[in-house]
């Protein structure tokens, strides 16, 4: 792994290189034993074999910034850079080092003291112009479609055309999803009513107030009045996946509100460093969301999801919305989290297949979910379920890393999708839309890839899931 993207200093910061406003802290870098323990899990030492693209040496590296005996100068960016973020390192560290707090506090202070070249911000302006917003998504989808309909797609692949554009771009086009129009239009129903068919019994009064479109008095019945969070990609190029969760919630029993002014929820900005954004964002969705007095905030993206639980770490400088994001944080499930809590009372069909369980990053080893998407997976006869070699290992999406660094990205991609077939799976599924993406892509799009709660809700249903 190089130095990839270049830059320079941008302005004289403090003599360490990182300025005053959280640097990484001495007290967690101090927990780091140097045992290397966490070096094989990591993806980037594993591809490069460099202790400078560790998790050892970047907190080396930090530790020699902080104390102004090294600068933030390329060849540190280039190494914080190059970490996914994926935080299998956290997961293997026998002394409990938190490498995501340390990681979070550097990438901020790139963003704040390193000018990144022309090329690099203009790429990474085009990326946060566009993923977080859902309505520009979706005349890219649109876009995508006709470029894929009409057959452009192809003529471009068989001409060579494509192989000339930059790496970054050739990434952005690889990825490109094949979305049917109809799906990227569809909107997710504000207000869906828990079922009274499976397994729920609902109230007079309940009824009442549904067939009013009235809110507000919840059915006694319900068994959690759930808030989803939608999500930017997911709701135009997996509208499908908010349709299954919804179903299922709702078969479980669930209210599922589903406010339509909700925006980005900040993930993809906090994982980038860009804090002002993700705050920015954190508080418009607690704005959003509060209101409306929700048991639970549901969501089915595990790199939103680890970063909503992060709200009140994210605010804790804002004496207004402190307390108000650490309440918000609380409530917030992954759907799989979710659905273990609640005893299945919707009865399972059996699904006779194999599937390969992808677990994403920022659910199993950033959120410590693992048990609960198997748990609920387990409640289908006839499901077998392949946990697939190295699984703890990133399959290279990492949010926007696919994009922004294709190099690494794609060796992982193909790991993963070699580790994937040798299961011999008749489907894969992953609880994160980048995770879906790539491993689409480097598949070859030989298997179907399915989000969790898609093989429930069809099992629930009685259908095939693909
Ligand atoms: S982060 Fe943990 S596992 Fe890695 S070297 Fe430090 S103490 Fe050891
Ligand atoms: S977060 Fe992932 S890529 Fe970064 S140091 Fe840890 S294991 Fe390596």
């Amino acid at each position: 792994m190089t130095t990839p993207h270049g830059g320079t200093p941008r302005t004289p910061a403090s003599p360490g290189g990182f300025d005053a406003h959280h640097p990484p802290s001495p007290e967690l870098i101090s927990d780091c034993v140097h045992c290397g323990f966490c070096l094989p899990a990591c993806p980037t030492y594993t591809l490069s074999g460099e202790e400078m693209n560790s998790p050892r040496g970047r907190i080396y590296q930090m530790q020699l910034i902080n104390e102004g005996d090294a600068a933030l100068d390329a060849a540190a960016v280039a190494s914080f850079d190059n970490c996914l973020g994926c935080m299998a390192c956290v997961t293997a560290c026998p002394s409990g080092v938190q490498y995501d707090r340390l990681i979070e506090s550097v990438r901020p202070q790139i963003e704040r003291n390193w000018a990144r070249t022309r090329s690099d911000r203009a790429f990474r302006g085009l990326i946060f112009r566009l993923f977080p917003y859902p309505r520009r998504l979706r005349v890219a989808a649109v876009l995508g479609a006709v470029y894929q309909r009409l057959g452009i797609r192809r003529a471009l692949h068989r001409t060579g055309l494509l192989r000339r554009l930059p790496a970054r771009l050739r990434a952005l086009e690889a990825l490109m999803p094949d979305v049917p129009l109809r799906s990227a239009l569809r909107r997710t129903p504000e207000r869906s009513r828990a079922r009274a068919d499976t397994g729920r019994t609902r109230t007079a009064h309940a009824e009442t107030a549904s067939a009013a479109g009235e809110r507000g008095t919840e059915p006694a019945t319900a068994r959690r009045t759930v808030g989803m969070v939608t999500g930017c990609v997911q709701q135009v190029f997996f509208a499908q996946v908010n349709e299954a969760t919804v179903r299922v919630l709702t078969a479980e029993g669930c209210d599922v509100v589903a406010p339509a002014a909700q925006g980005c929820c900040g993930a993809l900005s906090e994982h980038a460093g860009r804090e002002e954004e993700a705050a920015r964002r954190a508080r418009q969705l607690i704005d959003t969301f509060e209101p409306l007095g929700v048991d639970v905030i549901v969501v089915n993206v595990a790199g939103c999801g680890s970063t909503l639980k992060e709200y009140g770490r994210l605010l804790a400088d804002d004496p207004e919305y402190r307390e108000r994001a650490e309440a918000f944080a609380a409530k917030v499930r992954d759907v799989s989290e979710l659905l273990a809590e609640l005893t299945p009372s919707a009865p399972r069909h059996p699904v006779a297949a194999r599937l390969a369980h992808h677990e994403a990053c920022h659910l199993a080893h950033a959120q410590g979910v693992r048990e609960q998407p198997r748990a609920v997976l387990g409640s289908v006869p006839e499901l077998e379920v392949v946990d697939i070699p190295e699984a703890d290992m990133c399959c290279g999406s990492a949010g926007v890393y696919n994009l922004i660094q294709p190099g690494p990205a794609e060796e992982l991609g193909r790991r993963k999708a070699d580790n994937v077939r040798s299961t011999a799976p008749d489907a894969v599924v992953t609880a994160n839309p980048g995770c879906l993406l790539q491993i689409s892509r480097h598949l070859d799009k030989q298997l179907p890839v399915l989000h969790p709660v898609q093989v429930i809700d069809a099992s629930i249903r009685g259908v095939r899931p693909w």
